[in-house]
């Protein structure tokens, strides 16, 4: 089956097997990259889509040439992963999506404070952040705990729960196909040695320490099962290249480096909590919020913060 849609890019991973990409997101956390698995007769007789977060425009056309796409399957609550689902349901698929985060599809309240933005931010910022990613909410989502084994009519998909980057975020493991899909642990290379940012960790539940763990398994995992890993934001990857862990592990390496470094430039005398933070965030360490303002200056600030906050962690960890 050839399919084409104007605007997206899909690239088969192995046989039935497609990675939908949209070329143009209209912003930075409005969509993310995932996997059409299309029918075949002997064991899933409807299309299963795993996390292809894209445009509304971009599903009808897609669902006009894949006829029953029966289940969605989100990995975790963040924007770029749940923005547009909702398009996917009125076209008359099941969403399913990972308990608690399964929340953040239905009410963008539930996304407001599932990651601590209510902590910090009024909520009209939030608002105002899925107005400019498209979000609109889906009306029914199903749930699965991290770590289920999802079976759509007899078709097996492995999730695998990996934390580091937040509560419920999932990975997907295809046994059939050998395909692992590792979402957004961030492997976020969109071709062979173009650089991105890396992993994310700027929420308060987010651990680098649990974020190496997840890592260190995803490794093994593909090592050991998978002839291709996926993810949210890059190219595919063969067996046995290491280039996705590689690349994860320098990038919290860099960034933990630019902490060093920025430590270096601060009065000694200031080594406790929110002013020493607040020196830090001056830095424009990992954000350049000197060019930003308004809405996206509020949210990038509580992320660089958190980030300052889980290297500060990190690092007194590793010093005990
Ligand atoms: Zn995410």
């Amino acid at each position: 089956m050839k399919i084409h849609v104007e605007g997206l890019q899909i690239t088969p991973v192995s046989q039935g097997i497609l990675l939908i990409h949209q070329k143009r997101p209209p912003f930075y956390f409005s969509c993310c990259d995932g996997l059409l698995i299309l029918p075949n007769k002997e064991n899933n007789r409807n299309a299963i889509i795993l996390d292809a977060n894209i445009e509304p425009i971009h599903v009808r056309a897609l669902v006009k040439q894949v006829e029953s796409i029966k289940n969605y399957v989100c990995s975790h609550g963040h924007m770029d992963h749940i923005a547009h689902v909702h398009a996917w349901e009125e076209l008359g698929t099941k969403i399913w999506a990972p308990h608690p985060e399964n929340s953040c599809l239905t009410d963008l309240k539930h996304f407001y404070e599932s990651f601590g933005f209510n902590d910090k931010l009024d909520f009209s910022v939030i608002r105002q952040f899925g107005k400019i990613n498209g979000y609109e909410k889906c009306k029914k989502v199903n749930t699965f705990e991290p770590g289920d084994v999802l079976d759509f009519d007899g078709y097996k998909i492995e999730t695998i729960p990996l934390k580091g980057h937040s509560k419920s975020h999932v990975g997907f493991f295809l046994p059939e196909e050998k395909i692992l899909h590792v979402s957004c642990l961030g492997f976020d290379m969109k071709n062979p040695g173009k650089e991105g940012f890396g992993p994310w960790y700027g929420f308060k539940e987010c651990s680098i320490s649990q974020y190496l763990l997840d890592i260190d398994r995803c490794e093994k995992i593909f090592l050991q099962n998978a002839r291709y890993l996926t993810s949210s934001h890059s190219y595919i990857v063969n067996h046995p290249d290491l280039t996705p862990f590689k690349y994860m592990r320098k990038k919290i390496g860099e960034n933990h480096a630019k902490i060093e470094h920025a430590l270096k430039n601060i009065n000694p005398k200031i080594n406790t909590g929110e002013e020493l933070i607040g020196e830090l965030l001056k830095q424009d360490i990992f954000f350049p919020k000197r060019k930003m303002k308004d809405f996206l200056l509020e949210i990038y600030t509580l992320w660089e913060e958190w980030m300052i906050k889980k290297h500060l962690e990190w690092r007194r960890d590793r010093q005990k």
